[in-house]
């Protein structure tokens, strides 16, 4: 049996967020993922100056490929307008290798299936024994399926699905680009330059409105690509796209069970208006790794709900 006082299933932002707080705490933590970093994760990899400041990211530093925007180029209806912002891209493949490393705690290649409690430790895969667990492997994650399912189940209106591609691209235009509500999607596409010469396109929308209307986000999908064609802003490129399906914030009334604890897309905490879980993953890793180290009650009220508080006041309805 190998023995942590912290086990954090999942070494994305979250829990490589909470090991390293847990880790700089002096709790003795290691992180189990299903797949060998780095690794590939669905995501268009954009991320705002306080996941920067969360993470005391010195962008001086940071050795991969990192970019700055000061200016978003919205379509909203078919009515083009920029606003003055300021928003960075990374890859998700380079900065979750980078997050996880610099979380200086050992990392184990294992894909947990089975969880028990037992005199006070939980018990994974008969293989691991600890007595703070942290959930943070995802949507899917198997410390929400044990222990948080029942008595938190998500509200399925809340389920996104997106579907991007990254890929080399020596694209022309380095301006971020938004369409929303094209084709009355419930959702956006994007256009996202990366730096190293990278590009991510993709398309994400409310799951079941989309269904409910008898559509699919690859109808939308093979729509946007067109129009990437027509914008001249990708040509002669043959997609091939990857999806994932997650949730944006929940109203979750727990997040702590005991000492088992869920962060990131495992409590469903993306952003109401634009679906980032980037941030909301990081502050509830910070916000977990605190929790136990004081012993005090963990609390997601303070996580970040809107990307854009604007957005709601344009929007009301957008709940
Ligand atoms: C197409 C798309 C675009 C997006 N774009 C953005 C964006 O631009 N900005 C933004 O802020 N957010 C974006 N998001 C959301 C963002 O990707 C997620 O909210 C974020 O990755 C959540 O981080 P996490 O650490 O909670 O989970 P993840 O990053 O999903 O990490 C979970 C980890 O758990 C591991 N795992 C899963 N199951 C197990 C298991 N059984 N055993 C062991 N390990 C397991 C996985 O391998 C994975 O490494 C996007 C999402 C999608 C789908």
């Amino acid at each position: 049996m190998i023995e942590s006082e912290a086990i954090v299933v999942g070494g994305g932002p979250a829990g490589s967020t909470c090991a390293w707080k847990l880790n700089l705490n002096g709790i003795c933590t290691i992180v189990l993922d299903k797949k060998r970093f780095p690794r590939l994760k669905v995501c268009a990899g954009w991320i705002t100056p306080k996941v920067v400041r969360d993470l005391r990211l010195n962008i001086e530093e940071y050795p991969y490929s990192f970019l700055t925007f000061d200016r978003l180029n919205f379509h909203i209806f078919g009515k083009r307008f920029s606003v003055r912002t300021r928003q960075h891209s990374i890859r998700r493949y380079e900065f979750d290798q980078w997050l996880l490393k610099r979380a200086n705690v050992p990392v184990k290649e294992h894909a947990v299936k089975d969880i028990r409690k037992e005199a006070g430790y939980y018990i994974i895969d008969d293989t691991f024994r600890c007595k703070y667990l942290v959930g943070a492997g995802g949507a899917n994650c198997p410390v929400y399926r044990t222990f948080f399912r029942k008595a938190a189940p998500r509200n399925k209106k809340r389920l996104i699905t997106a579907i991007e591609e990254e890929f080399r691209y020596d694209y022309q235009d380095a301006n971020c680009y938004l369409w929303f509500f094209d084709r009355k999607l419930l959702g956006y596409s994007w256009y996202l330059p990366k730096g190293n010469g990278y590009l991510n396109v993709g398309i994400g929308g409310r799951f079941f409105a989309i269904k409910n209307r008898g559509e699919t986000i690859r109808g939308h999908w093979n729509y946007f690509i067109k129009k990437l064609d027509a914008l001249s802003l990708v040509k002669n490129h043959s997609f091939s796209p990857r999806g994932y399906n997650y949730y944006l914030r929940q109203t979750a009334k727990t997040d702590q069970k005991d000492n088992s604890f869920i962060i990131g897309d495992a409590a469903g905490l993306a952003t109401l208006d634009m679906g980032e879980g980037i941030g909301p993953a990081v502050e509830s890793g910070i916000l977990c790794a605190n929790a136990i180290t004081s012993g005090r009650l963990y609390s997601l009220k303070s996580v970040t709900r809107y990307s854009y508080s604007f957005f709601n006041i344009i929007f009301p309805w957008w709940k």
